[in-house]
């Protein structure tokens, strides 16, 4: 999502002159797009801002601004921490950076970080930040507002609003004429895409008669994009168990270009530790969605996000996490100990009282338990003829080409005379935990 936000930065700042630069010493303005999900995430911005000294000393004129969501949470706490900063910047407030840049002119610090209940950024003319050129995400939806207990995003990223269906598809479709071959379509929570002529979410129930007739879901939305953009491949991250419908399964089922892959972050295996998360399900309402989601999709692949070491979490708690894993065997996942982050319903109400040491290795035992279920996975893949879009050449051999299946898995197979962007079918052959290992048929 930082990814796409930077280069909602980058259209905006395009319209003023700005052009980007691999080169640090080279360039006059310097904005660090900026992740709190974990306190890690935000160790690792400090470092990096540490970094910058030393290329600031060298060129003193150099601007420095921090954006994203360590901008919204720390204000203008930033710029007395940070003493290089110049600029702190929320991510609801991108199109203020030309006036923020002026001020700066003037030797001044510049701050804003308003959220807003309206900004989507939706009509930017998007600009491509060195990726792949293969695959590119579209952001749909920002904000959240699900106030999970554990998490910050809805305190950095503000109140829930989707975007204009007209200009996702008129998105997508540039891409495609540009030669991409895949977009994710980004939300915090996508089922929860809800576009009733702009908008908070909330204020849904507030729309007049025909706004509401007319509203768009994320069923609709995906089924309208995965139409529009016929040869591309569509995925969408990330679902929230307790707002997927029935519907959405339906529409990846119905169009071979929307892959059979979900990511469905769980965090836990205990209905007893969802419940304090606020996660608005139970462990058996979320084993039913994947029962359906089986049924639905035949061959779906399926990921999930996990934190260990929630407030109170017990051994019992933390067993039932296994087992849910043992049941599932996902494909792959996304592994956390818990972190406490500041003015969360979590941090406000609840102690951070398992024992740093419990929550490691707790973490390690499910990354052990992940690893065996992403193995048999694999596979079970042996043998298997997948279709597979080249992304480009394998980071350990020039020799190989590095693409993923519909289901996600990454396979790694020589080079004969294709090209990045193609779609060919591999047969797979061998297999490690985390990647396939093929040859083109
Ligand atoms: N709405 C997004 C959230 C992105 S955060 C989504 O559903 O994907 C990605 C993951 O980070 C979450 O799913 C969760 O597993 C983890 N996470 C969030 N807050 C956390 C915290 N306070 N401590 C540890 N992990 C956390």
């Amino acid at each position: 999502m930082n990814f796409s936000d930077s280069e909602v930065v980058a259209s905006i700042l395009s319209t003023e002159g700005y052009s980007t630069t691999r080169n640090i010493e080279e360039a006059d303005l310097v904005l660090l797009n900026t992740c709190s999900i974990r306190d890690k995430a935000e160790q690792t911005v400090r470092k990096r801002l540490k970094h910058f000294n030393t290329v600031k000393k060298a060129n003193p004129s150099m601007t420095i601004g921090v954006l994203g969501c360590m901008a919204e949470r720390l204000k203008d706490k930033l710029l007395d921490e940070e003493k290089l900063v110049d600029l702190v910047v929320g991510p609801d407030a991108y199109r203020d950076l030309p006036n923020l840049l002026k001020e700066i002119d003037g030797g001044r610090k510049a701050v804003n970080v308003i959220l807003s209940k309206e900004e989507t950024y939706g009509d930017l003319k998007p600009v491509r930040l060195g990726g792949n050129g293969v695959s590119a995400f579209v952001s749909i939806t920002r904000g959240c507002d699900n106030m999970c207990s554990f998490c910050v995003v809805p305190f950095t990223r503000g109140r829930e609003r989707s975007r204009n269906p007209e200009t996702i598809i008129e998105e997508a479709l540039q891409l495609a004429y540009s030669g991409y071959k895949e977009i994710t379509l980004l939300g915090q929570n996508v089922d929860s895409y809800l576009w009733y002529g702009g908008g908070a979410k909330k204020d849904f129930e507030k729309a007049g008669e025909s706004a509401k007739a007319t509203a768009v879901d994320f069923a609709m939305l995906l089924e309208r994009v995965a139409l529009s953009v016929p040869r591309m491949r569509i995925r969408f991250s990330t679902s929230n168990p307790q707002d997927m419908e029935d519907s959405v399964l339906h529409a990846i089922a119905r169009h071979p270009n929307i892959c059979n892959y979900i990511h469905l972050p769980v965090q836990s295996g205990s209905s007893k530790v969802l419940k304090e998360m606020n996660r608005g399900h139970t462990r058996e309402e979320y084993i039913d969605l994947i029962d359906r989601i089986r049924s639905i999709i035949p061959d779906c692949g399926i990921s999930m996000d996990m934190i260990t070491g929630f407030p109170n979490e017990t051994d019992e708690d933390h067993k039932e996490t296994i087992s849910l894993m043992e049941l599932i065997k996902y494909h792959f996942g996304y592994m956390f100990y818990y972190s406490e982050r500041p003015n969360t319903y979590a941090a406000r109400n609840m102690e951070d009282n398992v024992p740093l040491a419990v929550k490691k290795s707790r973490l390690d035992e499910i990354i052990t338990h992940q690893r065996k279920h992403s193995l048999v996975r694999n596979v079970a893949e042996i043998g298997k003829v997948r279709e597979v879009l080249i992304e480009g050449p394998s980071k350990r051999s020039d020799a190989h080409w590095y693409g993923r299946t519909p289901q996600n898995t990454v396979v790694v197979f020589p080079k004969t005379n294709e090209k990045a962007g193609d779609l060919v079918d591999v047969l797979i052959e061998e297999c490690t935990t985390a990647t396939l290992l093929g040859k083109r048929i």
